[in-house]
């Protein structure tokens, strides 16, 4: 059985009180919390096993290279992924998109060609495809989403053309929080022998993801957002196209051998691990990851939905407010705005109670500007939430309804 409360124990961010009230943290869509076993491998990472990896003959250089690798394992496990080497560890979710973009943009795409985005991905997934429009001369198609916050399938067909040379959608949207069927729309890109790249970012610590049955071509997600440190994240792609992709940045542990006229590089994925890499941060996600199967995923992820459900019910009392994303499949992430108040009111209000939202854009700005609005007040829950926790925010909101009207 799931037991909130003992999980929480393993929280030690989360005993505090803010203002003098218990802290309730409901921004886990912007970073999440790391338990007790992710702080104390990173303690015993630099108190006692600290050694740069790959490049040592000595006994802690090689203790950490087979740390850093197992944990290339243990995460490659967790998303159903047979070989680990198509696991390229980056700094996050937005590295790993650059990567993708820079190096097979750079190949792959040429003037004319186009790339097709839902209206419903973050900056991330936008930007580094519009630098590389730029460059190219190619060009970005909108995939619309309707006003609940879904994408329609036949849509997606209308609009491919033999010109399409990637898709990008992500796998959960950080504002509405729905939830994308990516095994289908990979199905359709393939179909039309389009490769696809799925954002996974709201994706990864939310619904069981294995990656060999969806079946996509990339995957990017970032440690800080599934209980790991910050500065790490993965980028998985299929072996064809890191075999093919050049690497995006050159240096050290990334080469077989240099001379001034010419260098051989190392196979994936160490010929896209340019540098010292985040190692820490790599064997520290793996903890996280490891922590995460431990308690159950089954359970955890159930315990959200309840959670989800629970709130989007107990916010619908509050008189004016209307929530934004009601698809059928969500994960807990619950964006609203309340009648005649502005988003960063309700925000700081909240926050004097000791509840921690975030209000704004959400870098999503597309999303936004679809429902004609400046940005929202979103709640993201995670398994280390409560229900009562979610009755104390409720009540925040019935105060901020009570000050403003
Ligand atoms: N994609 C989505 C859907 C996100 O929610 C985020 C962060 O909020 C990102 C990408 C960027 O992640 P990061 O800042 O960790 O690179």
């Amino acid at each position: 059985m799931f037991d909130v409360q003992k999980v929480r124990e393993d929280f030690p961010i989360l005993q505090q009180e803010i203002y003098g009230k218990p802290f309730v943290y409901f921004d886990n869509g912007a970073t999440t919390q790391k338990p007790r076993v992710v702080l104390d491998t990173i303690t015993r990472l630099y108190e006692i096993e600290n050694s740069n990896i790959h490049r040592g003959v000595h006994h802690l250089s090689t203790v950490t290279t087979e740390n850093y690798e197992e944990a290339r394992k243990i995460i490659a496990r967790y998303f159903h992924v047979e070989n680990e080497k198509e696991i390229v560890y980056t700094h996050g979710t937005t590295d790993s998109i650059n990567l993708v973009a820079f190096s097979f943009g750079e190949k792959f795409i040429h003037e004319g060609d186009e790339i097709i985005l839902t209206e419903m991905e973050h900056h991330a997934n936008i930007v580094p495809w519009q630098m590389l429009c730029e460059r190219k001369k190619a060009h970005i198609k909108v995939w619309k989403m309707d006003d609940t916050g879904c994408l329609k399938l036949d849509d997606l067909v209308n609009l491919i053309t033999e010109k399409t040379k990637l898709i990008g959608v992500t796998q959960v949207s950080n504002v509405l929080g729905t939830v994308n069927p990516v095994k289908e729309i990979t199905q359709i890109a393939h179909k039309h022998e389009v490769p696809i790249l799925i954002d996974g970012a709201q994706g990864a610590q939310h619904v069981p993801t294995d990656l060999s049955g969806i079946d996509c071509d990339f995957y990017a997600f970032s440690g800080h957002k599934i209980y790991g440190p910050t500065g790490i994240g993965v980028l998985y792609a299929k072996t064809k196209w890191l075999e093919e992709m050049p690497p995006y940045q050159g240096g050290g542990d990334m080469i077989l051998s240099v001379t001034f006229d010419h260098t051989e590089y190392l196979e994936a994925p160490f010929k896209f691990e340019a540098g010292t890499t985040n190692y820490i941060g790599a064997i520290g996600l793996g903890a996280a990851i490891q922590y995460l199967r431990n308690i159950g995923l089954k359970e955890v992820f159930e315990y959200e939905d309840q959670l989800l459900a629970y709130a989007t019910e107990k916010v619908k009392e509050i008189p004016g407010l209307r929530i934004y994303g009601e698809a059928p499949r969500k994960v807990s992430i619950l964006s609203f705005l309340i009648d005649g108040i502005n988003a960063y009111d309700t925000g700081l209000i909240l926050d004097k109670l000791g509840v921690a939202v975030r209000t704004g854009h959400h870098c999503a700005q597309p999303v936004a500007d679809h429902f004609g609005i400046a940005g929202t007040v979103r709640a993201s829950f995670s398994f280390y939430n409560t229900f009562e926790e979610v009755d104390h925010f409720v009540a925040g909101l019935h105060r901020v309804v009570e000050m403003f009207q």
